[in-house]
């Protein structure tokens, strides 16, 4: 008899290893609390198309996506700019985030799979140390193995039991607060970098962006504390001041959301209960994308219960999920909460400082481009790094900061190899309190 899967919540990689799952004869259902037609946000976002191919979703039709252009960066006040070249059709595509939850959702019913919208998650169903099912607004629903993909305030994973060994909850400083709008053109003033990338703007700790487009321009603010109107008023105007084309009149997006920008949970499993996406908190530390991760985390968890004969799903057999993918993934990306960690330590004449003595070149924003995963671009280069650091003993602050950023991105890369390749319960725990620890 097919094993009925259950997915919590319609995200990217929930609604990828759907598909994958019901291709291969499972009875898989979704259920989401928005309505059929109402998903994602009314702006665009980028990602790396290979993904789509590992997690057997077709390329989209090519009206659909752009690849993604040269990318400006700047520094809070310094004049001096650092480009990185993309190389045409290589790198990531820009496409509506409608129209990549439409392309998605059309994979995913064409395979089979069943999706339940106004249906909202309220938490699982457990018996004894195993979960059996997810509680909803239309009543309970039971399934041989739930898939947590309800986003980063999950509320599968946050009423999970505490021996579970499964973080609950995200700290304040593990997540960035964005605000994306698209404005009107109001000149058509020639523009130095079309997709400016902003660190620090306006002084506040943060990542900002302005992509000047033939007739809008898109602006992003994101800042590693809450903030509101107000602050995005003077940031627009901050931004306004070298971007005469940026108007004030928003003709779409205007929300403000949280993105986690943290290290991958450290036991994403349990008897019955797998997260992925943004539930096991799968962003890329630094700037909060997660949608290739989610989709290659997709054929992971789906290669892991197929080939899982017993059927039952327990934390032994799904934590090969885990180790796998944080072998391909996970430990590659986590080294980046410590650069995260570290640019929080910065004073704004720190970040311009690194921008005008050259520490980072034009040269390693274009060679960083190429690199999906931190761990192969630190090991390759991390004797240059050293060496440009040493370069910077003008600036004693930034060399201590920086240094200590190397030292910890050493270690975390030392412990993440450590993962217990085996599932046992007090060992696992054991690695995932160290684990945790080194990002306290
Ligand atoms: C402003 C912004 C810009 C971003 N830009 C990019 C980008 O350019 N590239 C990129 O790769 N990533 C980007 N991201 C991150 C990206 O959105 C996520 O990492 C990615 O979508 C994976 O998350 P997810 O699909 O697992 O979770 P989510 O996107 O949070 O989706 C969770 C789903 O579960 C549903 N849900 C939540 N709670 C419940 C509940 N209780 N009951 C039922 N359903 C529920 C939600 O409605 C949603 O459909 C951006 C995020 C934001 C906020």
């Amino acid at each position: 008899m097919s094993k009925n899967i259950i997915v919590a919540g319609l995200g990217h990689g929930g609604i990828a290893v759907a598909a994958i799952l019901s291709k291969n004869g499972y009875n898989v259902t979704v259920y989401e609390k928005n309505s059929e037609g109402t998903l994602g946000y009314d702006w665009t976002d980028m990602f790396d198309p290979k993904a789509l191919e590992f997690a057997e979703i077709p390329m989209p039709p090519a009206d659909k996506f752009k690849y993604k252009e040269n990318m400006t960066f700047c520094g809070p006040c310094s004049k001096k700019v650092l480009t990185q070249y993309i190389p045409k059709h290589k790198t990531e595509i820009i496409m509506e985030r409608k129209e990549i939850y439409n392309h998605f959702i059309d994979n995913a019913v064409k395979c089979g799979v069943n999706i339940v919208y106004d249906c909202e998650v309220l938490g699982p169903v457990l018996i004894g140390d195993r979960v059996v099912g997810i509680k909803t607004s239309k009543g309970e629903f039971l399934g041989d193995l739930v898939i947590d993909s309800c986003g980063m305030n999950s509320p599968v994973r946050r009423n999970l039991p505490k021996q579970f060994g499964i973080q609950r909850e995200i700290k304040k400083e593990q997540k960035i607060s964005i605000y994306r709008a698209f404005y009107n053109k109001c000149s058509d003033d020639a523009i130095d970098g079309k997709f400016k990338i902003i660190l620090y703007a306006c002084g506040k700790p943060g990542v900002s962006w302005v992509a000047s487009h033939d007739d809008y321009t898109d602006v992003l603010i994101g800042r590693f504390e809450e903030f509101g109107m107000d602050e995005v008023e003077r940031a627009t105007d901050f931004l306004r001041r070298t971007n005469s084309r940026l108007g004030t009149e928003k003709i779409r997006g205007g929300q403000f959301v949280d993105i986690p920008v943290r290290h991958t949970l450290s036991v994403m499993v349990a008897n019955g209960y797998a997260a992925i996406g943004d539930s096991a908190f799968m962003t890329v530390p630094l700037i909060g994308s997660g949608i290739a991760n989610a989709l290659r985390a997709s054929r992971i968890l789906a290669d892991t219960i197929i080939a899982d004969k017993s059927e039952f799903y327990s934390a032994e057999t799904l934590w090969r999920y885990q180790v796998e993918y944080y072998y391909r993934i996970g430990s590659g990306l986590s080294p980046l909460e410590c650069v995260k960690s570290a640019l929080l330590k910065l004073r704004t004449q720190d970040v311009d400082y690194c921008f005008e003595s050259e520490i980072i070149t034009q040269d390693d924003m274009t060679i960083a481009s190429n690199f999906t995963n931190i761990k192969d671009l630190f090991e390759i280069r991390k004797m240059d790094i050293i060496q440009k650091i040493k370069g910077i003993k003008n600036n004693k602050r930034l060399v201590i900061v920086a240094f200590g950023a190397v030292a910890k991105m050493s270690k975390v890369l030392v412990v993440s190899a450590q993962i217990p390749k085996k599932w046992d319960k007090t060992k696992v725990l054991k690695w995932a309190k160290q684990y945790d620890k080194m990002f306290e």
